[in-house]
């Protein structure tokens, strides 16, 4: 070999090194009050990954309870007392929110925070509130008492003691937020997962399908019991699994019933989502968990292409015609479907 090849090859060698190491794989934060994985494959440039990421800490310090200067926190300390203008992009997630809150009969409703506060399911202080607080702030949970006005951006609720929760809706906002990003960046193929949120973006390398797995509601995190083939599409799961506190024998979690208080027990165990838009997904998973199967797929029939997997406490999965579901835990087992 002569010098030359020698020095182009190990030149070509550093290039290739440098280029392996500026590139990375996936890039994991927490942002949103959850964890999330961003995975841009062999296209990871650490500029794509800030830029996701800085979108996803906006859109928390726009939406967040708990985070002070929140539009939302804004919002609900001038409950009762006064309209706020928000930020446009708020006011959509909140616009969008309000309309499957009605959607759904109020399944969904935004305007949950009263309940996530009493109950305060996950934090230190989570506790059963007795009947009395329950039915003592259920009045305040009612969207219709979220007035919009789409000229000035400004949110107003109507009761004092309301307050908004855009915590079933958010995620899926920030998932489609994160889409736009690697979208203009040209990145061929990519994961986001924004705390089970997820999203699987262009085709896999050897052009086969998706498989996303859906957790086993009655195990540890990660733990899944089967999977889903799928294109580019999004997949987001409301289940029992993902906050939760058990007293006497009962299980509480976080998603609740606004119509008795209390978190929703229908025989679900989780409902996931399939479809194109993740804030959608988001919406109509909680929503969907609320309602129930047979008030749920009823509700699914106003989104075509949108499918389902219905996982219930009898360890029977229920899932939709257009979906290839896989079932990999056989302590499961599959009914065909009906809808
Ligand atoms: P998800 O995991 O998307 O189903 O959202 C659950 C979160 O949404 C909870 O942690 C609450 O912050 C909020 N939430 C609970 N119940 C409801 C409800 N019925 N409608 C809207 N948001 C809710
Ligand atoms: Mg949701």
């Amino acid at each position: 070999m002569d010098f030359k090849k020698t020095i182009f090859l190990k030149l070509s060698l550093l290039l290739f090194l440098t280029s392996c190491s500026q590139n990375e794989a996936s890039r994991f934060e927490f942002a949103l009050g959850t964890f999330c994985t961003i995975t841009l494959f062999e296209q990871g440039q650490a500029s794509i990954y800030n830029n996701i990421f800085t979108r996803l800490n906006e859109i928390e310090n726009l939406m967040s309870v708990n985070i002070l200067s929140s539009d939302i926190s804004r919002v609900n300390a001038a409950a009762g007392i006064e309209h706020i203008q928000v930020h446009e992009e708020t006011f959509k997630v909140i616009e969008r929110a309000v309309f499957f809150a009605r959607l759904s009969g109020g399944a969904f409703d935004p305007s949950v925070g009263p309940l996530v506060s009493l109950w305060n399911i996950g934090k230190d202080n989570q506790q059963v509130p007795s009947r009395n607080e329950i039915e003592k702030i259920l009045p305040l949970i009612n969207w219709r008492n979220i007035e919009l006005d789409k000229n000035s951006n400004s949110v107003y609720l109507k009761v004092k003691g309301m307050a908004l929760d855009l915590g079933a809706i958010a995620k899926g906002y920030a998932a489609d937020e994160s889409v736009k990003i690697i979208k203009r960046s040209n990145t061929p193929r990519a994961i986001i997962d924004l705390g089970g949120n997820i999203v699987v973006l262009g085709e896999k390398k050897d052009k086969s399908l998706w498989k996303v797995g859906i957790q086993n509601p009655e195990k540890d995190r990660g733990e899944t019991i089967g999977y889903v083939q799928i294109p580019e599409k999004t997949v987001v799961t409301s289940g029992v699994y993902e906050r939760f506190f058990e007293e006497n024998g009962n299980r509480y979690h976080h998603i609740f019933n606004p119509s008795n208080g209390y978190p929703a027990h229908n025989g679900l165990l989780s409902v996931t989502l399939i479809t194109d838009v993740s804030m959608d997904a988001d919406a109509l998973s909680t929503a969907v968990f609320v309602l129930g199967y047979n008030e749920g797929i009823k509700l699914l029939n106003f989104f075509p292409g949108t499918e389902a997997v219905f996982i219930f406490e009898d360890k029977s999965i229920i899932t939709t015609q257009g979906i290839d579901f896989f079932l990999t835990d056989n302590s499961f087992s599959v009914k065909q479907n009906i809808f």
